[in-house]
Parts: structure tokens; C-alpha cells; sequence
């Protein structure tokens, strides 16, 4: 088995998911390449080095372009605050890395068309961090979409609602920050994009508005002084998809109780489908057929059926997790780079979602309906 090395950059949330997701690839996936964690970089060299020992990486450092310069690095996992992705990305595909990178691709559609023409010319294998996309279900409702289950399609009505910015005590930090794109439509609107574009295609025009709930916060962990907030809490998309059909995209970081709200609803002619990141081993579609009156909702619960589910347990409604998706998008990344189908979503994809939401932001400042 051929190995690869990884070099991950960031070790918050995401770098911590990629390290265990590299890990449990090799175990879960034994596939024709195998992941070597070799080094991991972070501005904080302590947090680096905790990592390090954590994952079991061979070497640390606070220079992101140094782990872009070791030779045994193969990989970049890029999962840093969103205004570093570009210079990070670039730096990686110069060196010939193939990269990985954390959504939003970029702080806008200008950086993600000049990272993925990089990434093109220089032919380097790349992902993007939609990990919801790699649920067998997400695939499944896609599958049924396609095969005509639902019908023509009337409308999509989409959201994602999370809380962790619903307290005007959560201070300043880099989601706030506009060199970092937006504010909730850039960091959850990118993912309910991305699911929208999956499941029905490209979205053609959008009317949007950007709301700001709290416009000052702490600028540190309880501190009395404040710092205007100038990126929105709330986002309110309606949209068109090139096959015809409209739809309602909500992007809200202050939905109070809220944790994880990535939801649809997409209404057929013959049937419809609903499903919440909440409860996210299961699907549940409705048909106009319904046998002897008898109509509702069915639940489909995840099992070995819906492929890889059966490589993590061999049991149906046992459920796989967070960090299962991630698993999933990072084994489907190593694949792609041994040379096999890639399902993506790669930079040229991430880059028609950051279309859609600077089309949104273009939408809301200037009132006005936006063609992408
Ligand atoms: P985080 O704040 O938890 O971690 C960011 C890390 O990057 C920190 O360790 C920080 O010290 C480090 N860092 C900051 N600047 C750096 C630099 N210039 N060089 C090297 N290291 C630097 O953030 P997070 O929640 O992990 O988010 C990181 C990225 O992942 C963002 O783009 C975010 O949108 C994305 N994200 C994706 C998902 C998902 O489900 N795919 C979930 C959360 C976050």
C-alpha cells in the first residue's frame, strides 16, 4: 500500500476532525493509499505541539509555509480562519500539494476562481469541507431526486440554524471578520448552498436579505469593551435553480436553542422528502400514492444498505456521527488522488457556492434580485 503524507494547518475544531479523520481512514477505508500524519502547524506553536502528541504527527511548527516546504508532505489540509485559505491554498498548489481546504472556500467568488485555476493548471487533486454532503443519506435522497421518486420538483425550502452567536455576550472573533468573507450566509449559508446545489443542481439568481441581530460584542471574553459587528447574524435567500424550480434559504448563526438546524424540505408532484443535520440518520419521504389512504411520512433509518454506512458498523440504525462524515469526505479525497471517481466537491464547485453568496450579499445591499 502506497502511503501519503499529511500536513494539517489549524488544530481547532476542524484540524482536530481532519487528524481523526486521516486516522480512521486508513482503518475504515483500507484503500490503495494510506495517510501518514507527518506534521501539523499552527500560529500558536503550543497548541501545535499538544496536537502533535496527541495525533501522533512526527513534527510540528508555527510556520504554515514550512509545512508546505517538507518534502514528506503529499497533503494540505487547510483548516484555518477563512481569510487564510487563499494565500494558504495557493502556497500548497505552488509547492504541488494536493489540498484540502475548509468551507467557505474563500472570502469571496474572486479568490475561489484565482484557487481553482491554480489548482487546475498546476492538475493538484482538491476538496472542500462540505462534509454534510457525505451522508448515505444526503447521497440517497439525491439518488431519488434523480430517478424521478419525488417528480417534477415544485420547491425547496432550506436552512441552517445554529445558536452559538445568540448571546450578545459571545465576543469578537474571526467570524466576525469581514476580510473573512460574511457572517452566518458565508459560514452556515455555504453549507445549505452546498446542499441545495447537490440535491437539485445550480442555482441561477438570488434575492436576498442580511440582517445584523447584535451590533456590538465583547472584544475579548468578558470584556466591557465593545466592537461593531459589521457582517450579518441572519441571512433570507430566495432562489432560482436552472431546472426551473424556486426556493427559501435561511442562514441564522442566532437561532436560539438551535445546535445543528441543517434542514430541507423539497416538494415534488408525486412526493416529498424532509431532513434535519439534527437527526441525521434518518430520511423522511412522502408519497402522493399512498397505498388504501394510508398517507405519511416514512422514516428511512441508515443502515449497511446505504453505502459506507457498513464500513463503520454492520448494524442498521446504530448511526454514524460528525466525525463519520468527515471520515467519509477525507477517504473519498484519497481515493480521488489514487486515481479513482472523485465526487467532490472540489474548488470549482466551492466556487459556484461562493458565486451564490456574494450573489446573496450583492443582492442585499443593493435590493435587488441578483443572476449568478
Ligand atoms: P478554530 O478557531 O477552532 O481553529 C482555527 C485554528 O487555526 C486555531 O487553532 C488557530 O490557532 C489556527 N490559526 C489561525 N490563524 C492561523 C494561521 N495564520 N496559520 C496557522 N494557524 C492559524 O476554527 P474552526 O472552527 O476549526 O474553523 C476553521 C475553518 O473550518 C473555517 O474555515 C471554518 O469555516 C471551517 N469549519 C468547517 C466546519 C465543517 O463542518 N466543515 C465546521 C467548523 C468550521
Amino acid at each position: 500500500m502506497k502511503k501519503i503524507g499529511i500536513g494539517i494547518i489549524g488544530t481547532g475544531f476542524m484540524g482536530l476532525s481532519h487528524a481523526l479523520a486521516y486516522r480512521a481512514a486508513a482503518g475504515i477505508f483500507p484503500d490503495e493509499i494510506s495517510p501518514e500524519l507527518i506534521c501539523v502547524a499552527d500560529i500558536d506553536k503550543a497548541a501545535a505541539e499538544k496536537a502533535c502528541q496527541r495525533f501522533g504527527f512526527r513534527r510540528y511548527t508555527d510556520n504554515w509555509q514550512a509545512l508546505i516546504d517538507d518534502p514528506e508532505v503529499d497533503i494540505v489540509s487547510i483548516t484555518t480562519p477563512n481569510r487564510f485559505h487563499p494565500e494558504q491554498a495557493l502556497a500548497a498548489i505552488k509547492a504541488g500539494k494536493h489540498v484540502h481546504c475548509e468551507k467557505p472556500i474563500a472570502p469571496g467568488s474572486k479568490d475561489a476562481a484565482i484557487m481553482t485555476q491554480a489548482a487546475e493548471a498546476k492538475g493538484v487533486i482538491t476538496q472542500v469541507g462540505f462534509n454534510y454532503l457525505k451522508n448515505p443519506l444526503i447521497k440517497l435522497a439525491r439518488e431519488m431526486i434523480a430517478d424521478g421518486e419525488l417528480g417534477e420538483i415544485i420547491s425547496f425550502r432550506g436552512i441552517h440554524a445554529e445558536d452559538f452567536m445568540a448571546s450578545p455576550s459571545t465576543p469578537w472573533s474571526w467570524r466576525l471578520d469581514p476580510t473573512g468573507g460574511a457572517g452566518a450566509i458565508a459560514d452556515l449559508g455555504s453549507h445549505i448552498v452546498a446542499m441545495a446545489r447537490f440535491l437539485l443542481g445550480p442555482v441561477v439568481a438570488v434575492q436576498a436579505d442580511l440582517e445584523t441581530v447584535i451590533h456590538q460584542r465583547p472584544v475579548s471574553a468578558g470584556a466591557t469593551e465593545l466592537r461593531q459587528v459589521a457582517v450579518d447574524d441572519i441571512a433570507r435567500l430566495t432562489v432560482e435553480f436552472a431546472r426551473g424550480c424556486k426556493g427559501s434559504i435561511e442562514a441564522n448563526w442566532v437561532a436560539t436553542g438551535r445546535k445543528m438546524q441543517l434542514a430541507f424540505e423539497i416538494y415534488g408532484c408525486r412526493g416529498s422528502l424532509h431532513f434535519s443535520q439534527e437527526r441525521f440518520n434518518e430520511l423522511h419521504f412522502y408519497r402522493t400514492d399512498g397505498q388504501g389512504g394510508h398517507y405519511g411520512y416514512q422514516k428511512i433509518e441508515a443502515g449497511p444498505q446505504h453505502l459506507p454506512y457498513g464500513a463503520f458498523c454492520p448494524a442498521p440504525g446504530h448511526q454514524l456521527g460528525f466525525n463519520d462524515l468527515k471520515t467519509i469526505e477525507i477517504a473519498e479525497f484519497l481515493r480521488a488522488i489514487a486515481g479513482q471517481k472523485v465526487s467532490g466537491p472540489d474548488f470549482r464547485e466551492a466556487w459556484e457556492i461562493q458565486k451564490v453568496i456574494d450573489g446573496a450579499i450583492a443582492s442585499a445591499r443593493e435590493k435587488c434580485r441578483v443572476n449568478i
